[in-house]
């Protein structure tokens, strides 16, 4: 089934007005081609080794898909590029550190194990209870989202990166311990409005089951958080994050959708 046409606010499809109008004049923005986001990495790093390119072929493929597919609008294109470049940059960084400490290369990894699967599949429990072995070493999440420089001993507790990966993973956790106790719906100015917006307890199910791959309906979530009535039609007032006893922080799940989803479809 299609999902109904996305509602935006004015700032969302000025930008893609904006972006359809450079379109008209033959100009794809922001730039995706493989160049740009080489040299966008170079930048942010000071680097400009990507080292062995086996990685282009990839890289090609995949922006050529999004070129080709994904009919990306201009905020769509904004975060992809964005998500790239930091891919990019950590390989900068990695190549780099193997430079300055080529005795790396020396070093064994016996057998490694990879666990692999969609989310919600089971992956993260094998994974944890792998790393009950001490004679496993089991990466963290924020040594897999921030690999360098490499985790060191005197600081693996208290390193900064892991504040950066839990404020990441904080507002999923949040969304888990609603208890649909209906407090946010009552104090939700929206609501009262009479209009059809959803609420904020409806915004934060949809923000948690929007990771969740199993039941096929992720396409019809998103067209839910678009649609009148969906998460744009939220004016920022806050009193749900008030009212909510589990500090669940209806808000700050809307506002995450809100930077997600206009990377949807073209309007
Ligand atoms: S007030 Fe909090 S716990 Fe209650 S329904 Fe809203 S988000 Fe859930
Ligand atoms: S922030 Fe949005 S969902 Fe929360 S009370 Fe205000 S309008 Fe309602």
């Amino acid at each position: 089934m299609e999902a109904p046409r996305p509602h935006r606010p004015p700032s969302i499809r000025l930008v893609n007005a904006l972006g359809r109008a450079a379109s008209g004049l033959g100009l794809r923005l922001p730039s995706l081609s493989e160049e740009s986001l080489l040299r966008a990495a170079e930048e942010a790093t000071g680097l400009a080794d990507f080292g062995p390119s086996g990685f282009r072929p990839g890289l090609h493929q995949l922006l050529a898909s999004l070129e080709r597919d994904a009919a990306l609008n201009s905020i769509g294109r904004i975060f992809a590029r964005g998500q790239i470049v930091d891919l990019l940059a950590n390989r900068l960084r990695l190549l780099e550190h193997r430079k300055r400490h080529p005795d790396l290369a020396n070093q064994r990894v016996e057998r490694p194990l990879f666990v692999l699967g969609l989310p919600r599949t089971g992956t993260t429990i094998l994974y944890g209870l792998l790393a009950q072995d001490p004679a496993h070493r089991s990466p963290l999440s924020w040594e897999v989202g921030f690999p360098c420089p490499p985790p060191r001993g005197e600081t693996y507790h208290d390193d900064p990166r892991i504040g950066q990966m839990d404020r990441q993973l904080d507002q999923l956790r949040r969304c888990v311990d609603c208890i649909r106790c209906g407090a946010c719906f009552s104090d939700c100015p929206k609501r009262g409005e009479g209009g059809e917006f959803i609420g904020p307890a409806a915004c934060v199910d949809l923000f948690r089951f929007f990771f969740d791959p199993r039941d096929g309906s992720r396409e019809k979530r998103g067209g839910t958080a678009l649609a009148p009535g969906g998460i744009f039609d939220c004016d920022s007032h806050a009193n749900c994050v008030k009212v909510c006893p589990k500090d669940v922080r209806p808000l700050r799940a809307i506002t995450f959708m809100k930077r997600e989803f206009p990377a949807s479809r073209e309007e």
